[in-house]
């Protein structure tokens, strides 16, 4: 914790501000440890302090290193404590994260300090995974398969999305929660990247959509496969099989060093040679943490660059409106000889 506070700190000098508001829970997480509902951090190139309200002041003599410790008032941007800001001329904030109400709420108070809305500094340090923070995401990707292995049983004619979802759920929650909203999604509604899962029933020839991830002790995974109940149609079949190709030209350049938004095209370009690019219409990745949507964007306006360090999802997908869809989604960390697959589920097409 002490090592990331040093971090962020290093960030204000280059940036140029005496200190940085964190308002958002996840920075404050990834900072200090607090897992609790209401807090702020100050940190300025010398301090860091954390504050939160009565409720917590258990909670975090254990939980919270590395920073020194207030108890305030419950509405902590309310009473903000001024006092602290001496010396700091500049205070940077989460532009993407505090509230207008908020950030007004604070010039209100805070006469002799400028506010500087500023990009989320800490986000970017959350970027690079150390090898602990791999080990969760991996250790929250292993349950997530065995909650696919064990909802692949399930799947037989009559069957809701919902009851498919549902169990996926209750086999997350032996462990920690779902790390966004389950997709399950069958039939004509695979051709819904974001379907969320319904009372339609499964029926032979369906294809099903699973877009699944849970977060333990802070970290997600994010894995999709397709799976098909009896026969596909043979369009739907050579969709799965462009789709799995279109991954394995995006898997093969990835490495430190190799600009975002080629990782992306190479996915892109393959389905566009074939035919298929216009029915796939989202970006090819995201990086996953703590967050399951975290930086880098694996997108074809990208400007970043893979880093070792990066934890970053690879996820093709073809959606082919009243038929279906195909979407196929690893994990991957990237390390300094190329990448390290942290998905085992099998792609080869399953037919139940
Ligand atoms: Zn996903
Ligand atoms: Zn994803």
């Amino acid at each position: 914790m002490v090592n990331r506070i040093r971090a962020l700190q290093k960030a204000l000098t280059e940036k140029k501000l005496d200190g940085y508001l964190v308002t958002s829970l996840t920075n404050i997480r990834y900072l200090c440890g607090f897992t609790g509902s209401n807090g702020m951090m100050l940190v300025t190139r010398s301090r860091a302090i954390f504050y939160t309200d009565f409720r917590y002041q258990e909670q975090v003599k254990t939980e919270v290193k590395g920073c020194a410790k207030r108890v305030l008032e419950r509405d902590l941007y309310a009473g903000f404590p001024v006092e602290e800001l001496k010396g700091v001329r500049r205070l940077g904030v989460e532009k993407s994260h505090l509230t207008l109400a908020r950030f007004e709420l604070l010039r209100q108070q805070i006469k002799k300090t400028k506010l500087i809305p500023s990009e989320d500094l800490v986000l970017q340090l959350r970027r690079k995974k150390s090898p602990q923070e791999v080990a969760l995401i991996e250790n929250a990707q292993r349950v997530t398969e065995q909650a696919f292995a064990r909802v692949l049983k399930l799947i037989k004619p009559g069957v809701t999305e919902k009851d498919l979802s549902l169990e996926i759920e209750f086999q997350f929650r032996h462990f920690g929660e779902p790390a966004f909203g389950i997709i399950v999604a069958s039939g004509e509604n695979a051709a819904k990247p974001h379907a969320r899962a319904g009372n339609r029933r499964l029926k032979r020839g369906d294809c099903i959509t699973f877009d699944i991830g849970c977060r333990i002790d802070g970290y997600c995974s994010d894995m999709t496969r397709t799976v098909f109940l009896g026969k596909p149609s043979e369009e739907l079949r050579q969709v799965y099989e462009a789709v799995l190709n279109a991954q394995n030209e995006a898997l093969a350049v990835i490495k430190p060093g190799v600009p975002c938004k080629l990782v992306d095209l190479a996915a892109r370009d393959y389905l566009n040679r074939i035919g298929l690019g216009k029915f796939f219409g989202h970006s090819l990745g995201h990086g996953v943490g703590l967050e399951v949507h975290e930086e880098p964007r694996l997108a074809k306006t990208s400007n970043q660059t893979l880093e070792v360090g990066d934890v970053v999802t690879v996820e093709p997908g073809v959606y082919l409106p009243g038929k279906g869809g195909v979407r196929i989604e690893d994990m991957v960390y990237v390390t300094r000889k190329g990448f390290i697959d942290l998905t085992r589920t099998s792609k080869k097409l399953l037919i139940l």
